[in-house]
C-alpha cells in the first residue's frame, strides 16, 4: 500500500513501521487538515532515479 498527495509532497508507505489502517487513518487526516486530494496505489511506489 501506498498513499501519496497529488497536490504536495506527502507520502506514506508501508514498507516502514505502519499498517495500513495507520496509513490510511493518516492520508484521511490529510486530507481533513489541508483539503488536498490524495490517492493510493497497490503497488510500491515508483523508484526515484539519483542522478
Ligand atoms: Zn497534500
Amino acid at each position: 500500500m501506498y498513499k501519496y498527495c497529488l497536490e504536495c509532497d506527502w507520502q506514506f508507505d508501508t514498507a516502514g513501521d505502519h499498517t495500513e489502517a495507520e496509513i490510511s487513518k493518516r492520508a484521511i487526516e490529510h486530507f481533513v487538515e489541508t483539503g488536498h486530494t490524495v490517492d493510493s496505489l497497490r503497488l510500491p511506489p515508483p523508484v526515484v532515479r539519483r542522478n
